[in-house]
């Protein structure tokens, strides 16, 4: 099904309730149950979602890991993506029938400093889908329209949504990292990020070194365009990578602070680390003198814009990206999660409600 035959459900357009997956309480199991369906306010769309990505921010949601955290109830999920089944008031940027992402970004305020210079992503008014605003993990979503991304034809639902978080917010990492040919790129951490982020790494132009604890997830990134691979479970890292002359960037995905810490120390000289991951244990230890001496630049990086993630999907059009993923019920939410946890799983699962 493109998005250009798509149309809406035209089954029960009455429905009062919908499943979904729900967090009721932290570090608890989730309950896929009926939700009732909510009336659209000003500027909101009903999507019927078709696929969305389970990210490990999902899990630390669900768990209450961090310094901010969402109230339960709630629905997590911000890689959802469908069609577009109803219209609330003053909607036209979508039309029903077509097909959008629900990204992280689910709300900012247009108008602030950040939002008119291209960093709506630091908006102080932003609303987060599957966070402070429920998600995709459900049978729908409702989302605003302006903050909704179109699905360009000819991607498939299940490409699309990995895309709209993993595939965004390395995307911008990359950006961010500055990442120019011949630069030697050490990706740390190959899962649902880390095997997109090889990839942005090389089409920028990058010489791409991976880092992760499991052999085929290796493999894998070498079949995505990494020139070289670090075993970190069997080598030391910062070892491997400084016998190639040190990393010009390094993009920190893995959830653990010593693979940040393991990260900085593969840099070579004026090089740059780029904090992608959000670990529970939200502290690391980085030398001041050494970061003076040699020049480093630390810097942070959240998910990614609209922009972004029109481009993400250019690109994906475009056949210059892969992405890995495996199709999971909604139902088994929590196996899922506990699959990710256990890294069992060797990129991104993609639960179809
Ligand atoms: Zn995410
Ligand atoms: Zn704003």
């Amino acid at each position: 099904m493109s998005a250009t035959t798509a149309r809406p459900d035209s089954t029960n357009r009455t429905f009062t309730t919908y499943r979904a997956a729900v967090v009721h309480e932290f570090n608890a199991p989730l309950t896929v149950e009926q939700v009732p369906r909510r009336q659209l306010e000003a500027g909101q769309i009903l999507v019927k979602v078709e696929a969305t990505g389970l990210c490990h921010t999902d899990i630390h949601a669900a768990h209450g890991d961090w310094p901010v955290k969402p109230s339960p109830p709630f629905i997590p999920g911000h890689e959802g993506v469908g069609i577009v089944l109803e219209l609330g008031p003053g909607v036209s940027e979508v039309a029903l029938g077509d097909r959008v992402a629900m990204p992280w970004l689910g709300y900012a305020c247009g108008t602030c400093d950040y939002c008119v210079s291209g960093w709506e992503t630091l908006c102080l008014e932003q609303e987060n889908m599957g966070y402070s605003i429920d998600g995709g993990f459900g049978e729908y979503a409702v989302a605003y329209a302006r903050y909704v991304v179109k699905v360009p034809a000819g991607i498939d639902p299940i490409e699309a949504a990995p895309l709209t978080c993993a595939g965004v917010t390395t995307y911008k990492a990359v950006k961010v990292a500055g990442t120019r040919s011949s630069d030697l790129v050490a990706v740390f951490g190959v899962g649902g990020l880390g095997h997109l982020a090889i990839q942005y790494a090389a089409i920028a132009g990058g010489r791409v070194i991976a880092v992760d604890l499991i052999d085929e997830k290796l493999e894998l990134a070498r079949e995505l365009g990494a020139e070289f691979t670090v075993n970190a479970a069997k080598e030391d890292p910062i070892e491997a990578i400084q016998r190639l002359g040190g990393a010009d960037q390094a993009i920190a995905l893995a959830v653990s602070p010593r693979a940040f810490e393991q990260a900085y120390a593969s840099l070579r000289r004026h090089g740059t680390l780029v904090f992608v991951a959000l670990p529970a244990d939200n502290e690391v230890t980085l030398p001041i003198f050494e970061t003076v001496l040699n020049g480093i630049t630390i810097v942070g990086s959240i998910v990614g814009t609209r922009s972004d993630l029109r481009e993400v999907f250019e690109l994906h059009s475009a056949g210059k990206t892969k992405v890995i993923s495996e199709i999971r019920p909604l139902e088994q939410v929590n196996q899922a999660i506990a699959d990710v946890e256990a890294g069992h799983v060797t990129a991104r699962i993609v639960l179809q409600p």
